[in-house]
């Protein structure tokens, strides 16, 4: 059964997959090119994307908010420097109440399939009720972080207390007195470890590798200062240009065998002495890769929290996982009333567990079976009419995210505003640009920190990192800018002649 909308005669219909940041701002663009129907299918029951799925305790950005917002609707009073997540949340409902996105929504609703019809150009999405919706463009702005993973432990499943991932936080668990686990140490459970040991009776870390932690300059806005931004805009625009350029500055630590970030990864070192003292072991906080080669992270109790009695860094591997706790490598049994799973996304699987057929019912699994690509993050060939934000290697270890979906969104509305304009069928990457800009990426990756021997949720498991854009966020912003309509293919609309 088709959803009943069908292609627009008049204009064309687009469908947005996800309303979290990129979604919202993707359906803000299109609206502002002039476009009237388009759709947002979102999976939950709201809009925020992953801002919506991690309440864990302690949810918070690690990029200040004046930059982790967008830049065409800038809040002048954020609370603090780092906004935690129900301010982050509701500064994405607002925007939706601001920009008139509620009646574009489809929430609740599954997009299961994407296949492209060669002869109309358009685009056939199932959804998760079988109904479909034909449209002439889609945009997939499904984020890198939606699938929590979750190691196949063996045993899992018997585990007697309770279960959960940190993206999934089940808040009707009262973890007050309990023994808690944790497995992972990344930026999730850095967060939310020292509240839970608050009220934990106590809490084991299972810890793989230790991470570089940066402190976090985090503080609130004074009143004063609020005001100042609100009444004077272009004070709180330098204010984010200042952060932007500050932020953007940090790639050069991200570079190889960069003297700079060596240096300090040994001041970092040095400054963890002091915890060794106080019971914490040195292999739990002093990561053996150089930083910035996982993503580096910011806290200011993470280790002060590790250093009390009722928390501790386990080492050893885990085994398996039984009725009442788990086992270690060493064969210790760690009694557990309560096991969280802080073990990140399965990031590398970009659009799964969608189903997705480009051009001749080429299937997208099949193309990115080597790992993921595709041109400036956004175009695959032999997919026309697609396109992705925040998609591969358009991931950063420096910056606000959000500043490189504003980019991608002027650029989608660009190329599908071209669509309707030149009254084409079809726009779809060249093959060779698409190789030559994958080669150019690889190039950039060789020159970075990422494959200096670690593991990261930036690469897939043939070690190919898919994630993450190699350079600074102003020379994706520059190449986003320089329209190059050569670098497509469009095929003009079929038309019919009467005799
Ligand atoms: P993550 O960084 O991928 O961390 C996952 C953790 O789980 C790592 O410590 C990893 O160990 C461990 N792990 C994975 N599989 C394991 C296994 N089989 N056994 C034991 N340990 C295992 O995930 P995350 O903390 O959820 O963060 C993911 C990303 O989300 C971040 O990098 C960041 O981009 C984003 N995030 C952002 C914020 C923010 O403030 N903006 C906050 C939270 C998350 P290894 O390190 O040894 O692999």
């Amino acid at each position: 059964m088709d959803t009943g909308a069908g292609v627009a005669m008049s204009g064309r219909r687009i469908a947005i997959v996800g309303a979290g940041a990129a979604g919202l701002c993707m359906a803000i663009r299109l609206r502002d090119a002039g476009f009237s129907d388009v759709v947002v299918y979102e999976r939950s029951d709201g809009v925020g994307g992953t801002w919506r799925a991690n309440t864990y305790p302690g949810a918070a950005c690690d990029i200040p908010s004046h930059l982790y917002s967008f830049s065409f609707a800038l809040r002048p009073d954020w609370s603090r420097r780092f906004a935690g997540q129900a301010e982050i949340l509701e500064y994405f409902e607002d925007l939706c109440d601001a920009y008139g996105l509620r009646p574009l929504l489809r929430t609740g609703t599954e997009v299961h399939s994407a296949r492209f019809d060669d002869a109309e150009g358009t685009w056939t999405l199932t959804l998760g009720d079988g109904r479909t919706d034909t449209v002439d463009a889609v945009v997939f702005a499904v984020g890198q972080l939606n699938r929590p993973f979750v190691p196949d432990l063996a045993g899992l499943s018997d585990f007697e207390g309770d279960v959960f991932h940190s993206a999934r936080w089940d808040h009707r668990v009262d973890l007050a007195g309990k023994r808690v686990g944790v497995v992972g140490n990344g930026a999730s459970a850095i967060q939310f470890v020292p509240p839970v040991a608050e009220v934990a009776s106590s809490l084991t870390v299972f810890q793989r590798s230790a991470n570089w932690i940066l402190p976090k300059p985090d503080r609130p806005y004074g009143r004063l200062r609020r005001r100042a931004f609100a009444a004077v805009p272009i004070l709180a625009r330098l204010h984010r240009s200042a952060i932007y350029w500050r932020f953007e500055a940090n790639h050069l630590l991200l570079r190889r065998s960069s003297t700079l970030s060596e240096r300090l990864g040994r001041l970092l070192s040095r400054r963890l002495r002091p915890l060794s003292d106080r019971g914490v072991a040195r292999e739990a906080v002093v990561p053996d890769y150089p930083l910035g080669c996982k993503r580096v992270l910011l806290s200011n109790d993470y280790y002060q929290c590790l250093t009390r009695p009722d928390v501790r860094v386990e080492l050893q591997h885990l085994t398996r996982v039984l009725p009442g706790g788990v086992e270690t490598a060493d064969g210790v049994l760690h009694p557990l009333d309560v096991l969280i799973f802080g073990t990140g996304f399965a990031a590398t699987e970009f659009l799964a567990p969608m189903s997705v057929f480009g051009r001749g019912g080429r299937d997208l699994n099949e193309v990115w079976a080597g790992g993921a690509s595709a041109h400036l993050g956004m175009t695959v060939h032999g997919f026309p009419n697609m396109f992705i934000l925040y998609g591969p290697n358009t991931n950063l270890g420096h910056n606000s995210i959000l500043f490189m979906i504003e980019a991608q969104t002027r650029y989608v509305a660009g190329a599908i505003a071209r669509l309707r304009d030149d009254d084409l069928a079809s726009l779809e990457v060249r093959a060779d640009v698409a190789d030559r800009f994958a080669a150019e990426i690889r190039r950039g990756l060789d020159r970075t920190v990422w494959g200096a021997g670690c593991e990261s949720w930036y690469k897939n498991d043939q070690g190919v990192i898919t994630n993450n854009w190699p350079s600074f966020t102003v020379s994706y912003w520059a190449r986003l800018r320089s329209r190059r309509p050569w670098e497509f293919v469009a095929r003009p609309r079929r038309v019919e002649v009467r005799t």
